[in-house]
């Protein structure tokens, strides 16, 4: 059974459908991957599964329980841990008092028992002082326990975070865009850190970014939303081979879009008579066929089939490669070929867009 299970969920604002059938599985110990560009409705999403906004529509089920018909949802006893887009931290309490804030719920520690000093007090308090320093450690922050969680710097701000959320031993942990503003380097490592600690903790995780390279590499299962509807919600060597619709192809580095017409099955023709055998086939709808830049090759004289001629325009240099603009006559290809040999302006070439790198998408 799937932990988490969302059905149709929506949400208006106003005349704003931020999101709009929204639906996804869960299951326990996997990291899943939320991605689109801003405003495509991402955090409204985590917003309605912590019960901060009402969905308009939709269920939410976690580990069987509706969440959605209750009234209100206090998200650490439904098991339910978060992350903010800003960082959210006690600034002016120490690193350690803010992990142990997320143990609070856990041992039923309360204000109370805090002032009146009850009895159970220190037995709870050494207990929870413990419990925090062991996850201070997992995220090598132990050294720092008595910092100002102010005073961190700002990847291990994001880290102190985490471990809040972790402390409160939740089912399901929700990220929101937990690496940006960090800088290139210390995203890297720290998306492998993520990942990592998510699997040794079997954690249960829901990941937002807008970074497309971060999200494949670390997701095991990938939603790419846009305008707040999900348009594809598989896995994300899936998702490269084979994007459903022309944004997510877009979003994943497909650059080259052909207007093409279906002849007959697996055969598609451009609007000059120019024909495309593809391995993959759609029906009806509108669509588009569509090639990575590092798909097209140089078509050898043998080759007679799926071959377009073009002129090259301009050329950049990609370190590995050369890309190249050529005019064809389906529109400008963007073409990136080895720097063994050098194209100039002018040349003519015979591209070869191969059927089994030539992908139709729905637009
Ligand atoms: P993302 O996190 O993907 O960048 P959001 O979920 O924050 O996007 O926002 C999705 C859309 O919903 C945006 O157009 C945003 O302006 C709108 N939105 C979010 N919250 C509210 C709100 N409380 N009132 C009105 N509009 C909102
Ligand atoms: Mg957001």
């Amino acid at each position: 059974m799937a932990l988490l299970e969302v059905k149709n969920l929506g949400i208006s604002f106003g005349g704003l459908r931020a999101v709009d059938r929204f639906e996804v599985e869960i299951k326990k110990g996997q990291l899943y991957g939320l991605i689109g560009p801003n405003g495509s409705g991402k955090t409204t999403v985590f917003n309605m599964l912590t019960g901060v906004y009402k969905p308009t529509d939709g269920i939410i089920k976690l580990d069987g329980e509706d969440l959605v018909g209750k009234k209100t949802i206090e998200i650490n006893k439904a098991g339910i841990a978060r992350t903010f887009q800003n960082i959210r931290l006690f600034s002016q309490q120490s690193v350690l008092d803010n992990v142990k804030i997320g143990l609070h719920n856990q041992y039923k520690y309360s204000a109370l028992t805090g002032i009146l000093r009850l009895p159970k007090y220190r037995k709870m308090e050494r207990k929870m002082n413990e419990k925090a320093m062991e996850l201070l450690k997992v995220f090598e922050l132990d050294d720092k326990a008595d910092f100002l969680a102010s005073n961190l710097p700002y990847g291990e701000q994001r880290k102190l975070e985490i471990a809040r959320a972790l402390a409160t031993n939740p089912k399901l942990l929700l990220l929101d865009e937990p690496l940006s503003n960090l800088d290139a380097k210390l995203r890297l490592s720290m998306r492998v850190e993520i990942k990592r600690l998510q699997k040794k903790l079997g954690i249960t995780t829901l990941f937002v970014t807008h970074d497309q390279e971060e999200c494949f590499s670390i997701s095991d299962k990938v939603a790419v939303m846009n305008g707040g509807v999900i348009e594809q919600y598989d896995t994300p060597e899936n998702i490269y081979r084979r994007p459903a619709t022309e944004f997510v192809a877009r979003f994943i580095g497909f650059e080259n879009f052909l207007d093409v017409e279906k002849k007959a099955d697996h055969l598609y023709v451009l609007s000059d008579g120019t024909a495309f055998k593809t391995a993959m086939d759609l029906d009806g709808g509108e669509y588009a066929a569509t090639i990575r830049p590092d798909d097209i090759r140089l078509a050898d004289d043998k080759f007679s089939e799926n071959v377009l001629r073009g002129k090259v325009g301009v050329r950049t240099f990609l370190g590995k490669s050369y890309q190249y603009e050529v005019e064809t006559a389906a529109g400008v290809l963007k073409v990136n070929m080895g720097t063994d040999h050098v194209f100039k302006e002018g040349d003519m070439l015979r591209l070869y867009l191969p059927e089994d790198k030539l992908i139709l998408v729905r637009r």
